[in-house]
């Protein structure tokens, strides 16, 4: 179990094709509509991951849903770009990296997501690496909330001026 109090738990659960990732998030901010530096800290420290594959109910590019999706769908499409973009030196044919985020916060906590990548125990050492990497940049977009707020003093003196 990996964590960082007040943001966000990892489970992460190996199996031989696979591994499942329950994140729980534990701020307000689920998804990236209200986290408006998101896609100028992708551009910054991960531009590849806005290059992946998305299916998504829009059918728009993952640079566009990007600006409004689920954090946990954002970590999968990160854990993705870092696997492709550090293939050990060994695997040359170009290999294919899928996942999967679920959720449904009628039967679980909301910030619960259920993540699954199709690669197996044999890897659990780069997929580890992958979620290292993703918490990184997951972190620097939920830090980035408070730079998006207004100081509720600033917002109460301007009421009490007519007073
Ligand atoms: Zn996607």
């Amino acid at each position: 179990m990996l964590s960082r109090p007040n943001l966000y738990s990892l489970d992460i659960c190996h199996n031989v094709d696979k591994t499942v990732i329950d994140m729980q998030l534990f701020g307000a901010q689920v998804t990236t509509g209200l986290l408006p530096q998101t896609l100028s800290i992708l551009q910054t420290h991960a531009p590849t991951v806005l290059l992946t594959e998305c299916d998504n109910d829009l059918n728009v590019p993952f640079i566009q849903e990007v600006v409004d999706t689920e954090i946990g769908h954002l970590f999968e499409h990160l854990i993705i770009d870092f696997l492709c973009q550090n293939e050990p030196e060994t695997i040359r044919e170009s290999r294919i990296y899928s996942g999967l985020t679920e959720w449904n916060w009628h039967i679980h906590p909301r910030g619960k997501f259920t993540i699954t990548i199709w690669i197996g125990e044999k890897e659990s050492k780069r997929l580890h690496a992958a979620v290292m990497y993703s918490s990184q940049i997951v972190q620097k977009i939920l830090d980035s909330e408070t730079l998006n707020l207004i100081p509720p003093a600033y917002t109460k003196t301007v009421g009490a001026v007519s007073v």
